[in-house]
């Protein structure tokens, strides 16, 4: 494998993840991104708690961001079919978001559950996702499955590489499903080039998130690093990724109880400045 250097990211293509700065409120985050240059948002459906959907969207759009997608659905998987069914349920009202904020994805975290197989995770994920396509299409929203690190194939995702994920999407058969590539959870994946390579062939990559992996890291979730504070060759990887196809939004998406706590507007030009030279 050649090294590959790349011109930086430019900052048009910039979007953050409303979890990533978890301690602003949505209405503080869209102003705080506008005046740092920041033009993409994904919304976590938390930060919408209270509000007015449709006009929480068009305040978005007004302060200039657009809106990427919402995080999150999925958690299909469950051993009792009730537990199922709400899964069904909640997705759905996640569809119904999305149309209302005008988010074109939903990004899927689709579930595993330690009291079952993994394959029989993956036949409910399937089964789940099949049954949303119908109201996906009529709300023109499209499905995002993000393959998770194996650390979480316990109880998060039984979809764990992205070979998973691409398998699963093209099963499904739908114009409406692809994946998103997040490189916290697939950066060690020796296959890692060809799938990416594969799921742009087949136009189902949808999304891409970065940030870096801590050495060491020390909370399974909430340790994630800054752009460059890690091992993940995040150029490198982006340059698979466009090869692929992929112009979109790149997505800053970083949970971390050591950032959170840090002076969000420092944090924020720490993202910005970390995007433009690692990324
Ligand atoms: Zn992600």
């Amino acid at each position: 494998m050649c090294p590959v250097i790349l011109e930086s990211a430019p900052l048009s293509r910039l979007c953050i993840h409303t979890i990533t700065t978890k301690p602003w409120s949505i209405e503080e985050a869209a102003t705080r991104y506008a005046s740092a240059g920041v033009q993409g948002i994904t919304v976590w459906r938390d930060a919408l708690n209270g509000r007015n959907i449709a006009l929480t969207g068009r305040m978005l759009r007004e302060t200039g961001l657009s809106v990427v997608s919402l995080c999150r659905g999925g958690f299909f998987a469950s051993p009792e079919k009730e537990k199922r069914r709400l899964a069904i349920d909640d997705n759905r009202k996640a569809i119904e978001e999305a149309f209302l904020l005008g988010a074109p994805l939903i990004v899927l975290v689709c579930g595993a559950d330690p009291g079952q197989s993994l394959d029989e995770s993956r036949k409910q994920i399937k089964d789940g996702i099949a049954e949303l396509i119908p109201e996906a299409e009529a709300a023109k929203v499209k499905l995002a499955i993000e393959p998770l690190h194996p650390m979480y194939a316990d109880s998060r995702s039984a979809i764990n590489t992205l070979t998973q994920a691409n398998d699963l999407a093209e099963a499904l058969q739908s114009p409406q499903v692809g994946v998103a590539v997040d490189v916290y959870h697939l950066w060690w994946d020796p296959r890692l080039e060809e799938e990416i390579d594969r799921c742009g062939r087949n136009n189902n990559l949808l999304a891409f998130h970065v940030c870096d992996w801590k050495t060491p890291t020390v909370d399974l979730l909430n340790d994630r690093g800054l752009m460059g504070e890690g091992c993940i060759p995040l150029k490198t990887i982006r340059s698979w990724v466009e090869k692929a196809g992929f112009g979109g939004f790149i997505e800053v998406e970083i949970f971390s109880l050591e950032y959170w706590k840090m002076d969000q507007w420092e944090f924020l030009k720490r993202i910005v400045s970390t995007y433009e030279k690692f990324v």
